[in-house]
């Protein structure tokens, strides 16, 4: 579960050109959510999202470096507690080109389902400045918003695959994990652990791999 603000829906927002560095040499950073005390959303009676987070951030990474990402770094590898300051400082120290973080939902009746994506809502300056150093800064910021968006929208493309029909939509939310940096982002709440159907999906090793290898195609195809 990842609480936030829900800001304006972004459809359609035009992809910005595509620059082309090795990809391998880009560092993609995984955020497996909560873990150790911070359990998360329950999922039925076998366990906390906390768990699924990390088995999937594990079979992402070796799904990215399956497709050439030779920089894969998480947040976490096993179960502990790790604070959203400790967090940020672990992606600041990395600079990596991309932050991906997993998560769960749980909803209130069991009748949510699907998957949804966010992406920071990197607040730019006010228009008009003339400081040549805050404008860099505003269009690296635009920037970082417009690769965050476009990722997130070839994840959600290939999650079709996986869960047909059941895109919730691409929102921006202000990111705690994120706050102070100014990185690409996206976070994907993979589906709904009070949902029978979703969960039933989620908790099948084989369509875990799928999900893995769909948002590593994503990442690929978006970065
Ligand atoms: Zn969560």
């Amino acid at each position: 579960m990842f609480t936030i603000v829900c800001a304006a829906l972004v459809l359609g927002m035009p992809g910005l050109s595509r620059s082309q560095p090795e990809q391998g040499d880009r560092v993609i950073f995984i955020d497996a959510g909560h873990g150790g005390s911070d359990l998360g959303v329950k999922i039925g009676d076998r366990g906390y999202e906390k768990d699924l987070n990390l088995r999937l951030a594990l079979a992402l990474r070796k799904e990215l470096v399956a497709a050439g990402f030779r920089q894969v770094s998480l947040t976490r590898n096993s179960d502990q507690d790790l604070s959203i300051k400790e967090r940020s400082e672990l992606i600041r120290k990395t600079n990596p080109a991309l932050v991906i973080s997993l998560h769960a939902n749980g909803g209130f009746s069991g009748k949510a389902r699907g998957y949804e994506l966010y992406f920071p809502g990197f607040k730019t300056g006010k228009e008009g400045r003339n400081d040549p150093a805050a404008i860099i800064g505003d269009m690296t910021k635009n920037k970082h918003l417009n690769d965050s968006v476009r990722v997130a929208q070839h994840i959600q493309r290939q999650l079709a695959g996986i869960f047909p029909r059941e895109n919730r939509g691409l929102r921006d939310a202000p990111l705690p994990l994120l706050e102070g940096l100014n990185v690409p982002a996206v976070i994907v709440e993979i589906g709904f652990m009070t949902n029978k159907e979703n969960r039933k999906k989620i908790e099948d090793e084989k369509v875990r791999m799928d999900i893995a290898r769909a948002i590593a195609r994503g990442i690929r195809e978006g970065i």
